[in-house]
């Protein structure tokens, strides 16, 4: 088998020895000659995973004490429904920072439980820059913010110093690099992009953030409900868990966060170096902005399209291709693509411009 290098932007690349890991587990777990995804949820074997998964969340993002690790179902689509559920008080506000499609469902989302402000928005420039110097209004419930925008390849660099309570959309650059998870009532991430296969979505929440709305809230959409079952309150997606378990295990026995930052910024220096230096190819995000996950690039002259394309997909590159909204190319560097994997797209672009520049 030929290697692929796979920019897919998610579901995404995992690393080998994980997929092996999880295959072997999908026949025999545990040796028990059982199936992980043919046992009971709540035997100790699987408990085992939940924990360790937990833990892992914990030790990595060095979550402080006072917030519970949550791993539901419904995606992060449904997690733009939860905040205002479970954050929005009943005659209440909530801010809301639009920096794309994600960032404009979550607000979509809210704007049925009350008054939803929109304190700043890229919506002018086709979302290519993350706005900065806006007022946060002091009297709303909180502040959403999508740290990462997947679509459109921009990035907070620095995350809004905000006196109301902060709620953030990390689906796509969780895990990439250090965050203060202190400085937020609640995280949420689809475990996609950056975690494991589709089908968990993990939430870092604030346990005292809770239960200040007012609202009844539908049993199944009440953090307050995961966190009293412990993620367990009915049958958890196993095999998500399972597979983002040994992700996060991969990532800290390769040194953890600070060292995966460190590559993805490796990586991500050397792609936009070569956008900004290569005259075939123009970068579409503002350049301080630009994310280190995701990076968005259009061709010069679109009429080589074609060639392009044969080039990169003969040099067994895979998922290269920009969002709908976007058009060009978007390259997902996620944790588990390799620097090498970069290093053929760049060698692809020079070769293009040896060629037709
Ligand atoms: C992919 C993505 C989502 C949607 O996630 P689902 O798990 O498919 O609901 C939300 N936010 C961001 C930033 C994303 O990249």
């Amino acid at each position: 088998m030929s290697k692929v290098h796979n920019f897919s932007a998610g579901p995404c690349i995992l690393p080998q020895e994980v997929l092996k890991q999880a295959s072997d587990a999908v026949i025999n777990f545990n040796n028990l000659n059982l199936s992980l995804i043919e046992i009971s949820h709540r035997s100790k074997d699987f408990i085992a995973v939940m924990d360790k998964a937990q833990a892992l969340v914990k030790e990595l993002l060095n979550v402080p004490d006072g917030y519970s690790i949550l791993f539901l179902q419904g995606g992060a689509s449904l997690g733009f429904l939860e905040v205002p559920y479970n954050y929005m008080k009943i005659g209440g506000k909530a801010a809301y920072v639009n920096t794309g499609v994600w960032a404009s469902k979550a607000l979509k989302e809210a704007k049925g439980f009350g008054e939803v402000i929109e304190v700043a928005s890229s919506k002018d420039k086709n979302f290519n820059y993350i706005p900065k110097n806006y007022q946060i209004p002091i009297d709303a419930d909180y502040l959403h913010i999508t740290t990462n925008n997947t679509i459109f390849g921009t990035q907070f660099k620095n995350i809004p110093i905000s006196r109301i309570p902060l709620i953030a959309d990390m689906s796509s650059d969780i895990f990439s690099k250090q965050v203060n998870v202190s400085q937020f009532d609640m995280i949420y991430a689809g475990a996609q992009k950056n975690m494991g296969p589709a089908g968990t979505t993990l939430y870092i929440v604030k346990d005292s953030s809770l239960g200040k709305t007012g609202r009844n809230i539908p049993t199944m959409l009440d953090l307050a409900t995961h966190i009293k079952g412990e993620s367990m309150f009915n049958t958890p997606p196993v095999f998500s868990i399972y597979v983002s378990m040994l992700t996060l295990q991969w990532l800290k026995d390769n040194g953890g966060v600070s060292w995966i930052e460190g590559i993805n910024q490796q990586k991500a220096d050397l792609l936009y170096n070569e956008i900004d230096n290569n005259p075939m190819f123009v970068g579409t995000a503002n350049k301080v902005d630009r994310s280190n996950m995701n990076s968005t690039f259009i061709l010069n002259n679109e009429s080589l399209k074609d060639e392009f394309d044969k080039m990169w997909k003969a040099a067994g590159i895979s998922g290269i291709v920009g969002h709908r909204d976007v058009g060009g190319y978007r390259a997902s560097m996620y944790n588990a693509l390799p620097i090498e994997s970069v290093q053929a797209l760049v060698d692809v672009m020079k070769e293009f411009a040896v060629k037709f520049g």
